[in-house]
């Protein structure tokens, strides 16, 4: 699996409200196929699952997101913190934090550069040998982001017992907050019982000024979303890092 396979990475730029800066970036994988064009990663990703096709296609982009970033660090683009997102395939894995310390080792990148996404689905789904993991992952030196927070099944028991530093708000709980800033009272609580947690939240999908505001006021850590940046290209993304650091 390579580029020439219709393979690339995007980079979506993270946007940190309190420190009012880029912090770093979270890599969506992207598919052009010669035939079909442009298909979403929330259709070939499952594929890829049934198929078996996950293993490699993981490897491949943990791989890549690793080593470009260590590249762009070293080059002295900023001290970017990169989020991958594991696929449940990947997370079952036997072997997953065996490969998750060789890629760190290879590509030379700090693991606290590094941050795993995981969804509640994975991680409810059995307990004990998934807090085995997350404990093992992080003794890596690498952090840990819960996506899609709040559309699974979330146990508020397991979200305390698990060593997760960050919580990403589901986008459609972001859609609640109206053009007045009102509404998401979802989001307010996941914001606060997050905190209360001492974890970090994140709010996903964020395409309103309005919707800035409410969160900054709620005190939300980071956002993502169209409204700061899509996800973009290698050297659009190095390019859109460089133009902020001048401003
Ligand atoms: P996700 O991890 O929750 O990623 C966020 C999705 O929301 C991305 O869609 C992103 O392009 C999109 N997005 C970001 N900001 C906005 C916004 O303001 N408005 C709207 N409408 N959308 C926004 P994408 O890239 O199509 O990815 C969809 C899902 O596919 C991801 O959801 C993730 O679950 C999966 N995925 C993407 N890349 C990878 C990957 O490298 N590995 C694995 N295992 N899954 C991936
Ligand atoms: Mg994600
Ligand atoms: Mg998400």
């Amino acid at each position: 699996l390579k580029q020439k396979d219709g393979l690339f990475l995007a980079f979506q730029p993270k946007y940190n409200l309190a420190r009012d800066r880029l912090t770093g970036m979270e890599v969506l994988v992207r598919w052009i196929d010669p035939e079909l064009g442009f298909v979403s990663p929330a259709e070939f990703i499952p594929i890829a699952e049934r198929t078996g096709l996950i293993g490699s296609l993981g490897d491949w982009i943990l791989h890549r997101a690793c080593s470009q970033t260590a590249e762009w660090r070293n080059s002295g683009l900023g001290d970017l913190k990169v989020a991958v997102n594991l696929s449940a395939v990947q997370f079952r894995d036997p072997d997953l934090v065996t490969k998750v310390q060789s890629i760190l080792a290879e590509s030379g990148l700090d693991p606290a550069a590094l941050e795993l996404e995981l969804t509640e689905t994975m991680v409810m789904d059995d307990a004990e040998a998934t807090e085995t993991t997350l404990r093992a992952l992080r003794d890596l030196g690498l952090s840990l982001a819960i996506d899609d927070f709040g559309t699974g099944y979330s146990s508020l028991a397991y979200l305390k017992a698990f060593p997760v530093q960050r919580i990403k708000i589901d986008k459609a709980f972001i859609d609640e907050i109206n053009d007045r800033g009102e509404g998401g009272q979802i989001a307010q609580a996941v914001l606060s019982l997050s905190h209360s947690l001492g974890m970090e939240v994140t709010a996903e999908g964020v395409e309103h000024k309005a919707q800035v505001a409410a969160l900054r006021r709620n005190r939300c850590d980071e956002i993502q979303g169209y409204f700061y940046a899509k996800p973009m290209k290698a050297a659009e993304f190095a390019a859109f890092v460089e133009e902020r650091k001048r401003l």
